[in-house]
């Protein structure tokens, strides 16, 4: 094994498969998709996709053809859709799409023009319904509406929308984008003849009621067990442990300067404990002298600044014989779940995940069970 690891990250497969199935539970009737973008929210692409195939998931969401090209290696005949679209593809990466059986997130009336000049079939076509970011505007879909040949043809396979406030069950924006959604359809009859499925929710609106899902709930957070709705008790498994190991221990005296621009002086004399791991592998600048670690459920306080590379903990309150170099401190884990370490943070759980890095050393456990 490699020695100068910044920690290790323990991907507990079967986890992810369980809140897989829980929410493909409630939204059933409808069918679960997964969001893998950006490797899996830097959990890992091809362990996660395999994981989540075998529990029977068959359509997956990417955000860039590259991605969707690896995807595609892993899941040879998964139904995968490329939310970036269109956009900022040149004929080639238009031929790929096509050739790799990808389906492009159609974004703008300039998207749907460019999948028929490529000769494409088939895809989304995302309509905005509140936020103002990706998605036909409220502009282009009136003209879509007025002019349904625009799409006549496509074999469009997805009609989709995103939910700005997913997180939050009593959030008003969630029924007005709903309704929204159901006025463009009721407005669009292509989309009553061809029949495509209809997506709405991801994993906060998988637990808004059943109006929200639609034929497709396309969750990605959830899976990792961060909580669905941050208002509300957490009713998903977690899946993930980050531990760092103590590089170097000491003793220091009353008033002792710590870390960068000298931000903490010990209040007493105590012990501090120095990890391998710092701002470089995801652990956030802004924990600096705010987030806590732990060892064996007993809280270690983080003392001065993050650093690159480096993380310091007082660790005055352990045993004597706790707390040697070599030992590992949690991150995440039993102590403290994913959107805790967020909250310290002062972020949310996608940000941390996505931030960890490769010098993590990833574990995956399990995963191996049959549908
Ligand atoms: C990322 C993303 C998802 C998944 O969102 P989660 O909040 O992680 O469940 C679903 N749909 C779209 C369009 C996305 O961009």
């Amino acid at each position: 094994m490699i020695a100068h690891q910044a920690g290790r990250l323990i991907v507990d497969l079967d986890a992810i498969i369980a809140n897989y199935r829980e929410l493909a539970r409630r939204a059933a009737p409808a069918q679960a998709a997964a969001a893998l973008k950006a490797d899996a929210y830097g959990i890992g692409l091809a362990p996660v996709a395999q994981a989540l195939h075998r529990a029977g998931c068959r359509t997956f969401f990417v955000a860039l053809i590259e991605e969707g090209m690896a995807l595609r290696r892993l899941l040879p005949a998964a139904e995968i859709f490329v939310l970036h679209g269109l956009a900022g593809l040149d004929r080639d990466g238009r031929r790929a799409l096509i050739a790799e059986n990808l389906r492009p997130v159609l974004n703008s009336l300039t998207d749907i023009e460019a999948w028929r000049e490529s000769g494409g079939k088939g895809g989304a076509l995302h309509v905005d319904t509140g936020m103002a970011r990706l998605g036909l505007s409220a502009a282009e879909a009136e003209i879509l509406i007025a002019q349904p040949a625009l799409i006549a043809g496509l074999e469009i396979d997805l009609v989709m929308s995103h939910l700005a406030c997913g997180d939050l069950l009593h959030h008003p924006q969630n029924e007005e984008q709903l309704a929204a959604f159901r006025r463009f359809l009721d407005a669009s009859p292509w989309a009553k003849t061809s029949r495509p499925r209809l997506s709405l929710a991801a994993s906060g609106g998988i637990f808004l009621g059943a109006d929200y899902a639609f034929d497709l709930v396309r969750p990605g957070i959830a899976l990792y067990g961060a909580a669905p709705l941050s208002d509300r008790p957490n009713p998903l498994r977690p899946a993930l442990s980050l531990q760092a190991k103590i590089l170097q221990t000491r003793e220091i005296d009353f008033d002792t300067p710590v870390g960068y621009g000298a931000t903490h002086r010990a209040r007493r004399a105590t012990r501090l404990a120095t990890i391998g791991a710092g701002y470089a592998d995801g652990l956030l600048r802004s924990l600096g002298n705010r987030g806590v670690f732990y060892l064996e459920n007993r809280p270690l306080p983080i003392v001065g600044r993050v650093s690159m590379d480096l993380i310091t903990l007082d660790i005055g309150e352990l045993p004597p014989d706790r707390g040697r170099i070599g030992d590992w401190v949690e991150i995440i884990g039993k102590a403290q779940s994913l959107d805790d370490l967020a909250a310290a943070a002062g972020t949310n759980a996608y940000e941390i995940l996505t931030r960890l890095g490769p010098r993590w050393e990833r574990h995956y456990i399990g995963g191996q069970g049959t549908p």
